[in-house]
C-alpha cells in the first residue's frame, strides 16, 4: 500500500470524514485577494506582513512538499433547543477546545505520521479553506464556507504541511452554488457578505462575538448598530450556512442527541453567563468555547447584548446586577441592553446607577440609553 493510502485509511479510521492532499505550493489566489483587500484589512496592518505569510506553506515548514487536508463533520448530533440560534454549531462541537475530540484526533494523526517517519508542522494560520478546495475535498460557497460533497459546510478543516510528496489530483476551484442563488448574502444580518465569495470580518457577527476587543488589532467596540443585528447570537453565527440549500438535507436528518450538550444546556443560561464568576468561567465555560476567548468579560458582554435584544423585561434585574461588575465593558453593554429593553424598571435601574458610575464611557452609554427610552 502507498503512504497516501495508509494515511487516508488511518485518518478515516480515527474519525475524520474526508482526506485530501495538495502540493505545498503557495496559495497565490489568496495572496492576490489579500493584496486587493489591503485597505479592508488596514486594521490588521501591523500584522499585514504576517498575514501575507500564510499564503506560503514554506513559512510553516521550509522543507514542506505537500499539505494534508482533513475534514471533520462537526454536525453529527442534535443541538438542544437552548443553544439553537445562540451558539454556532462549530463551537458546540468543541472542535477547537483543548483536550476535546478534534484535538485528540489531530494528536493521534500526527503521531501516526511521525511513526511513519514524516515530518509534520501545523499553524493555526494555515489557509485551510483554500487547502481543502485545492485538495479537491470541498468547494467554496458564495458565503465563503467550504462545502464537502455529501456533507455540506458544517465541517472543521485541519491542514498540515509535511515533508513528503503525496500524490493528489489537481483541482480547480469550482462554484457549485445553485444558479443565481443569493440566499446567504440576503440572509446575512449585517451585510458582511458584501458580494459573492467576499466577507468583511469587521461586519461579521461571528467574528465580533470572539474577536472584537479580544484581539489586540481589532477595534475594541462592537458598533451599536451591529449589536442589534446580533439578535440571539451569543457566540458565533450560522445564518449564512443555515439558509443554504446545500445544508438543507443535513438539517432535516433526525440526529441522535448529544448527551454532553443536553447536560450543558441547563447551565448555560444567558443570565448565568452574564453574571458568571471566575470558577464557572474557568471550569465550565472556557474549556467549552473556542480558546480564542481569553477573558470572561467578552462573553459577559455578548450575554448582555443578547439579553438586550430579547426585549424581555425579566432580564432587567440581571442586567441591573451586571451594572455592578468591575469590568467597564460589561457595565457599558449592560446599560445598552437596559436601554433596548426599556420600560420603567430599566429606566429606574439606569438612573440609580448613573449617580454612582465613575466611568465616563459607561455614563455616556447610560445617557444614550435614557434618551432612547
Ligand atoms: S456568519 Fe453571520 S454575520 Fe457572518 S457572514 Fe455569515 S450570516 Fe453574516
Ligand atoms: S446559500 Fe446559495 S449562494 Fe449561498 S453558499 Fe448556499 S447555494 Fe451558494
Amino acid at each position: 500500500m502507498s503512504l497516501e493510502e495508509d494515511i487516508k485509511e488511518y485518518a478515516l479510521d480515527i474519525g475524520f470524514d474526508r482526506v485530501g492532499f495538495t502540493s505545498a505550493a503557495p496559495f497565490e489566489p489568496l495572496g492576490q485577494e489579500l493584496d486587493e483587500r489591503n485597505e479592508m484589512y488596514s486594521w490588521i496592518s501591523k500584522n499585514l506582513l504576517q498575514l501575507r505569510k500564510v499564503v506560503d506553506p514554506a513559512n510553516v515548514l521550509p522543507a514542506g512538499k505537500s499539505v494534508i487536508v482533513l475534514l471533520w463533520d462537526y454536525y453529527k448530533k442534535a443541538i438542544p433547543p437552548e443553544f439553537q440560534g445562540k451558539v454556532g454549531k462549530a463551537y458546540l462541537a468543541r472542535p477547537y477546545s483543548k483536550d476535546r475530540i478534534l484535538p485528540a484526533m489531530i494528536k493521534l494523526f500526527r503521531s501516526f505520521l511521525e511513526k511513519e517517519g514524516v515530518t509534520v508542522k501545523m499553524r493555526p494560520t494555515m489557509p485551510d479553506r483554500q487547502a481543502a478546495a485545492r485538495a479537491g475535498i470541498g468547494n467554496f460557497g458564495r458565503n465563503t464556507f467550504i462545502y464537502a460533497p455529501g456533507i455540506g459546510s458544517y465541517v472543521a478543516i485541519v491542514s498540515m504541511v509535511v515533508d513528503r510528496e503525496l500524490e493528489g489530483e489537481t483541482f480547480e476551484l469550482e462554484d457549485r452554488c445553485t444558479d443565481k442563488c443569493q440566499k446567504c448574502l440576503e440572509a446575512c444580518p449585517t451585510g458582511a457578505l458584501y458580494e459573492p465569495f467576499r466577507m468583511n470580518p469587521l461586519r461579521c457577527v461571528s467574528f465580533h462575538t470572539y474577536g472584537t476587543g479580544n484581539f489586540p488589532m481589532v477595534p475594541a467596540e462592537i458598533p451599536r448598530e451591529t449589536r442589534k443585528k446580533m439578535g440571539s447570537w451569543f457566540y458565533g453565527c450560522d445564518v449564512c450556512q443555515d439558509v443554504c440549500p446545500h445544508n438543507s438535507q443535513k438539517q432535516k436528518l433526525n440526529l441522535p442527541p448529544d448527551a454532553f450538550l443536553e447536560e450543558m444546556a441547563s447551565k448555560f443560561t444567558l443570565p448565568r453567563l452574564l453574571l458568571m464568576d471566575n470558577e464557572f468561567y474557568s471550569r465550565k465555560v472556557q474549556p467549552f468555547f473556542f480558546g480564542y476567548i481569553w477573558d470572561k468579560k467578552f462573553l459577559q458582554r455578548n450575554a448582555a447584548i443578547v439579553l438586550g435584544n430579547t426585549g424581555d423585561t425579566t432580564a432587567v434585574p440581571h442586567l441591573q446586577e451586571a451594572l455592578e461588575i468591575p469590568e467597564e465593558m460589561v457595565r457599558e453593554h449592560a446599560a445598552w441592553a437596559l436601554g433596548q429593553i426599556g420600560g420603567a424598571k430599566s429606566r429606574q435601574a439606569l438612573e440609580l446607577h448613573l449617580e454612582r458610575e465613575t466611568s465616563s464611557r459607561v455614563r455616556e452609554e447610560i445617557n444614550i440609553a435614557l434618551e432612547e427610552d
